[in-house]
């Protein structure tokens, strides 16, 4: 399977698409862990892209578009997390033949409160939420024992921002793929676990 995960920042694309990685072996391709990923090694193009994401504004879309590409060359399951985000970027991807267009619907009240709650490992790969889904250790990454951080790109005006970028930007991807047949809609408002469960039986995985 193909799929893509789409929904408002804080709607907890990372963590479903993580959980379904384990479980199905989907290859999880995130594309702002691509891009950061970048950051972290101090590349050109980490260089070039660093203050755009700190602000929490969107990484051109024919730099995104490569970047992603590359990563999902030569494989034939996976999921998409965090891309496409522009109408532009969608319309480019026709050739990956993607099956299943998850939406994860939240509304923003929810959402802000969980992106203030978000820690990140320092290493950047685990998601946790100091109220909904805390480390067993205060503090540490459950998998890698690193610190937990907060994202630079959550803090408070980042993100006005990202949602900004979402409403203009992101909203009528969602639109091109409901029109296109492929959009399953989940309700992500409750906790984690009864998300990843409802999940599951609408993409009816077992
Ligand atoms: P995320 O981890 O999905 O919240 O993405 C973090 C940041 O990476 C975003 O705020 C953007 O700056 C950048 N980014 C991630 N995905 C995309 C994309 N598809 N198009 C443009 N920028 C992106």
């Amino acid at each position: 399977m193909k799929l893509i995960i789409l929904g408002p920042p804080g709607s907890g694309k990372g963590t479903v698409a993580e959980r379904l990685e384990k479980e199905f072996h989907l290859k999880h391709i995130s594309a702002g862990e691509l891009l950061r990923e970048e950051v972290r090694k101090d590349t050109l193009i980490g260089r070039d892209i660093k203050p755009v994401m700190e602000k929490g504004g969107l990484v051109s879309n024919q730099l995104v578009s490569a970047v992603v590409k590359l990563e999902v060359q030569n494989k034939k399951q996976y999921i998409l997390d965090g891309f496409p985000r522009a109408l532009e970027q969608a319309k480019g991807i026709g050739e990956l033949k993607i099956n299943k267009v998850l939406y994860l619907d939240v509304p923003l009240n929810v959402v802000v409160e969980r992106l203030a709650g978000r820690r990140v490992c320092k290493k950047g790969l685990h998601n946790y939420h100091i109220n909904y889904l805390p480390p067993k250790k205060a503090g540490k990454c459950d998998w890698d024992g690193t610190p937990l951080l907060r994202r630079k790109d959550d803090a408070p005006a980042a993100i006005r921002e990202r949602f900004r970028v979402y409403q203009h930007e992101t909203r009528p991807v969602i639109e091109y793929y409901r029109k296109k047949g492929l959009l399953l809609t989940v309700d992500a408002t409750p906790d984690p676990e009864t998300v990843y469960g409802k999940v599951k039986k609408t993409l009816r995985l077992k």
